[in-house]
């Protein structure tokens, strides 16, 4: 099955391959929405960022995902109160709903074409026995001072025994986002290669090395942002 996201728009840019050693501020390894969001930023405060792809801008999951954008990540805040306390999860609800914020933030300065839209988020249950769940989760969130409700009605076309509703959360199409921060990113100094595979990086004196196709780019930081490591991971942590 094709994400709906990326059947929407026409033709995906393709951005050129690599060709040649480069050297940079910052490397970011991986188009997502992971890597385009730090090029975005690092880009607009000034640094020069080559960002790699290995295949092409939106493929992967960010272009596959269901293009919600909420604090409310299944049922999720009992949880967190119950494991770890309220003010870890205080910490985790504020910095996602300042998520929220930040991607309005950036659509509005950057003009991006998205079809963003503030919405409601359900977490709905069909199941009576599970109800319980549903409120404790209500509750964990009301101790928070977040204003949700319980609701029995949706506009989905079947019945639900109930479900928590978040209002303004919002919905967009992630594959659009994520072209217009590429755009963004080619704007401020930078550059970003599709077909470009990262094989290694190693530290060097002055920073690090990154191999990518039979390139080099050498860079003072690197972030990788491949959504699952390409590289043991215990050998980047002694470093
Ligand atoms: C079905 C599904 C639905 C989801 N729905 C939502 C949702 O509604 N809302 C939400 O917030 N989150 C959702 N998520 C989670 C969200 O999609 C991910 O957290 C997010 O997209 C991860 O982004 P990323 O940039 O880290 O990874 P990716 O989008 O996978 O990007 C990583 C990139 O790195 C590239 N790469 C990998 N290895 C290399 C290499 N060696 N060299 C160069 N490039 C490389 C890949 O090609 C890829 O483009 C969903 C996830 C799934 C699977």
């Amino acid at each position: 099955m094709s994400s709906y996201w990326i059947d929407s728009i026409n033709s995906l840019k393709n951005f050129d391959t690599i060709t040649k050693n480069y050297e940079c501020d910052i490397c970011i390894i991986g188009a997502g929405i992971t890597g385009l969001t730090c090029g975005y930023y690092l880009s607009k405060l000034g640094f020069n960022v080559i960002i790699i792809e290995k295949d092409i801008i939106g493929l992967k999951a960010s272009g596959n995902t269901t293009g919600k954008i909420t604090y409310q990540h299944n049922l999720i805040y009992d949880y967190l109160i119950h494991s770890y306390g309220k003010k870890y999860a205080k910490a985790y609800l504020d910095a996602n709903k300042e998520a929220i914020i930040n991607i309005k933030n950036i659509i509005d300065i950057e003009n991006i074409n998205c079809d963003f839209e503030y919405k409601s988020n359900y977490v709905y249950t069909t199941n009576q026995d599970e109800l319980t769940k549903i409120h404790a989760e209500i509750e964990a969130l009301h101790s928070l001072n977040e204003d949700v409700e319980f609701v029995t009605e949706t506009s989905l076309p079947f019945k639900i025994a109930g479900a928590v509703m978040n209002k303004n959360q919002a919905q967009f199409n992630s594959v659009k986002y994520m072209y217009g921060l590429a755009n963004c990113i080619t704007k401020n100094n930078s550059l970003i290669f599709c077909n470009s595979t990262a094989s290694d990086f190693q530290k060097d004196k002055d920073g690090y090395v990154t191999s990518v196709n039979s390139y080099k780019i050498r860079s003072s930081n690197i972030i990788v942002a491949t959504h699952y490591p390409f590289k043991k991971l215990s050998r980047i942590l002694f470093y």
